[in-house]
């Protein structure tokens, strides 16, 4: 019979994984700061957190703290009882946002989901049961349910799942005279990225979100940010809502929000909230007061004037080495994004190879993202320090040498 010690290697992934994903060729087992080793050993500089998750690197002491007391006392109740981590993080998070309600769920998907059932719920409730319409963007991303996919603006991965839940329509980002040819006044919800992550991190024009917030008001639909990956202290400030000043009626967190525990929010305000009643929607583990209590802890650093001034210095240091590899091996057309969610769109020559450049990365020892073919993406820790950008970015310009001299 196996056991826990049985030796595995990558090789084992293709016998017992579905085949969703392709992963590097090495397993990482070993995470400090924003260092991680694989099984042979070797060390890698974390440019990835974890696809924007691990916000305060690989097992902050307070963190494990939190989940070792927490994990003596009480992991999972059901949302048959309330718990206190559930309710104590709640308030830091309506105490520091707009928001007077929260629910929590487990992963950024759910949070949109419940989002997107609740915008549609208030809009029939209040308004109309005709009221369904959902506007959405090109290269959106919102999760993978079949509800989430379909309002996410990539058909490749919505289609082949049979009908599709209807009346969700897309319009290209920031191009607002795009959104009122569609706005009407059965529209009930215009969700967006403030800044677009996996769509090639894209932030929002000022100009177009403040558009958006009013034409929503115009026809009484819901706008509803999905921050899942722009928010918790990734572009420096708490959300990023707040550097645009346009409060959205929804709110989605996830990623950041646990530090690499699984837990996502869903925050609004109490007049919408208050359409629901005990019943209407529900998550087994959501709220659980495991994930809670990790997350209060990382909020309680997170939301610290250190750690989001932090963001932006650091991203400066990103950006001047990102240039100064861009202009070296004439690399990028444009460097983007706000604070930590960075983005370097390759020129046309490299286009198409984001994939390349990250393996060959991973190979020097750095962990690298793409976002679509020609971006590539860094969204590191937000308290990663010089040293670790530092060589960090040296081992990323020996594998961009690499891939450029073939
Ligand atoms: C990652 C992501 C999601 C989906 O989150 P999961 O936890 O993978 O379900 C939704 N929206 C945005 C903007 C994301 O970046």
């Amino acid at each position: 019979m196996a056991t826990q010690q049985d030796a595995v290697t990558r090789a084992n992934f293709d016998d017992v994984i579905l085949p969703i994903y392709a992963p590097a060729e090495f397993i990482p087992v070993k995470g400090k700061g924003s260092r991680v080793w694989d099984q042979q050993g070797k060390e890698y500089v974390d440019f990835a957190g974890g696809i924007a998750v691990t916000a305060l690197g690989h097992c902050h002491p307070a963190l494990v703290e939190t989940l070792k007391t927490q994990g003596e006392t009480l992991w999972h109740t059901s949302n048959v009882f309330t718990n206190e981590p559930a309710l104590r993080l709640a308030r830091k998070l309506i105490d520091a946002t707009f928001a007077e309600r929260v629910v929590f769920m487990n992963s950024g998907t759910e949070a949109n989901e419940t989002a997107f059932k609740l915008a549609r719920f208030y809009a029939s409730t209040r308004h109309s049961p005709y009221k369904t319409k959902i506007i959405a963007f090109h290269n959106a991303f919102h999760g993978r349910s079949l509800f989430t996919v379909s309002v996410g603006g990539q058909p490749k991965y919505s289609d082949g799942f049979g009908p599709k839940p209807a009346d969700i329509i897309h319009v290209p980002f920031n191009d607002l005279h795009a959104v009122k040819a569609v706005m009407d006044d059965h529209t009930c919800a215009v969700v967006v990225e403030p800044i677009q992550g996996e769509g090639g991190v894209t932030a929002a024009t000022p100009d177009f979100l403040k558009g958006l917030r009013e034409l929503c008001d115009q026809h009484n639909a819901l706008l509803v940010f999905d921050e899942v990956q722009c928010g918790m202290g990734r572009s420096g400030e708490l959300f990023a809502y707040m550097h645009y000043g346009v409060t959205p009626d929804i709110l989605t967190s996830a990623k950041a929000l646990g530090g690499g525990f699984p837990i996502s929010a869903m925050l609004t305000t109490h007049d919408i909230a208050s359409v629901f009643h005990a019943g209407s929607h529900g998550s087994t583990y959501g709220g659980n007061p495991l994930a809670c209590a990790v997350a209060g802890t990382a909020f309680d650093i997170i939301n610290t004037p250190e750690v989001l001034s932090g963001v932006n210095e650091k991203r400066q240091l990103f950006v001047k080495h990102l240039q100064q590899i861009g202009e070296k091996f004439d690399l990028f057309s444009d460097i983007r994004g706000m604070g930590l969610l960075i983005g370097a769109e390759l020129k046309p020559h490299y286009k198409g190879r984001a994939r390349d450049f990250l393996y060959a990365a991973a190979d020097e020892g750095v962990m690298v993202l793409n976002a679509g073919p020609d971006v590539m993406r860094f969204v590191p820790s937000l308290i990663i320090d010089a040293q670790d950008i530092e060589e960090g970015m040296k081992r990323f310009a020996d594998a961009v040498a690499k891939v450029v001299n073939g």
